[in-house]
């Protein structure tokens, strides 16, 4: 779909899909986008989904995603990383392009992400999360990838691409798909140092000396989704319609607190596309 959409739905799992469908019986247009991984594919069992008794989670969800594909909907492949409200409207940086939509769902899951020190200090000011977005700030200089997402070499590779000197950081293997040129350390970052900006990060014992760092998660926490969304115990804080703090933008699921189960996430998933439609409406668009 090109233009702007009614409603974009962020995240593809149980609370995702069923905004999807939802909104689409409203009558709206939908995109829905997921970077792919949900947490019930790894439920082996499932027995208090009510008419799905004894199904493995993965069952149950090519069951959801099969029903949302007869009625023409699939998800997007690849990560949110910013959310922009701009009255009225939203702009969302999504696999290196830019989707415009009316109102926003975000389904996203919970964020296991866990700071590290000087992370919040230096976003922004050599710390970011988004390579194809702050990528060319770097050219000729040096930026340290730590690679905790599935495609973070691909991310690291492109860094490379562009001029920038890039070391890459991750537990375990060297990524077959890093490019021979690229340092390979194989610690994760514990600590970004630096004075008004970033000048170097702490790996194993190592401090290395750079001018950027980028996280490259998979996981993004609400509020670095979305400036100025409020938060309570790190989940997203809606009222009864699921509407955020900010208008136009609605949560559904796991985001949005305990229980943490599919039957909460489906049924949010209806509210918050119920509730954006009618948002939609009242913009008399
Ligand atoms: C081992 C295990 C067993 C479980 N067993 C049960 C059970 O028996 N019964 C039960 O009711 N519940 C069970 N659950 C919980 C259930 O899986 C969750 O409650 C449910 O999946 C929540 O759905 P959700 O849509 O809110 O989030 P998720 O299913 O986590 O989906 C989140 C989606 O958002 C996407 N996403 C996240 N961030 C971004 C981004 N920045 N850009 C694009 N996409 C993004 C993810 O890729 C994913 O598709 C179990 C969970 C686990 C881990």
């Amino acid at each position: 779909m090109s233009g702007r959409a009614d409603i974009a739905v962020v995240g593809g799992g149980p609370a995702g899909l069923s905004a999807a469908v939802n909104a689409l019986a409203r009558g709206k247009t939908v995109r829905l986008l997921s970077s792919g991984k949900t947490n019930l594919k790894h439920a082996e069992n499932v027995d208090n989904y009510l008419g799905f008794y004894k199904i493995t989670g993965g069952e149950l969800m090519d069951r959801f995603e099969e029903h949302a594909a007869a009625l023409g909907i699939s998800a997007e492949k690849g990560k949110v990383l910013n959310v922009m409200p701009l009255g009225g409207y939203f702009m969302l940086n999504f696999a290196g392009q830019i989707v415009e939509a009316s109102a926003v769902v975000l389904a996203i899951g919970t964020a296991k992400a866990r700071e590290i020190a000087g992370e919040a200090e230096f976003l922004g000011r050599g710390v970011s999360y988004c390579a194809t977005c702050d990528g060319m700030l770097y050219r000729g200089r040096k930026a340290v990838v730590w690679g905790l997402a599935p495609d973070s070499a691909e991310e690291a590779n492109f860094l490379h691409s562009i001029g920038v000197q890039v070391v890459f950081a991750a537990k375990g293997e060297r990524p077959e798909n890093l490019k021979p040129e690229i340092p390979f350390i194989p610690e994760a970052v514990s600590e970004i140092v630096g004075e008004g900006s970033v000048s170097a990060v702490r790996t194993g014992g190592d401090l290395i000396e750079t001018d950027g760092v980028f996280i490259l998660r998979n996981a993004i926490a609400p509020t670095t989704l979305v400036p100025g969304l409020e938060t309570q115990n790190g989940f997203i804080r809606v009222d009864s319609r699921m509407q955020t703090n900010i208008p136009g933008l609605f949560a559904a699921g796991d985001c949005t607190g305990a229980p943490l189960q599919i039957a909460k996430a489906v049924g949010e998933g209806l509210i918050a596309a119920q509730a954006a439609a009618k948002y939609i409406d009242s913009l008399g668009k």
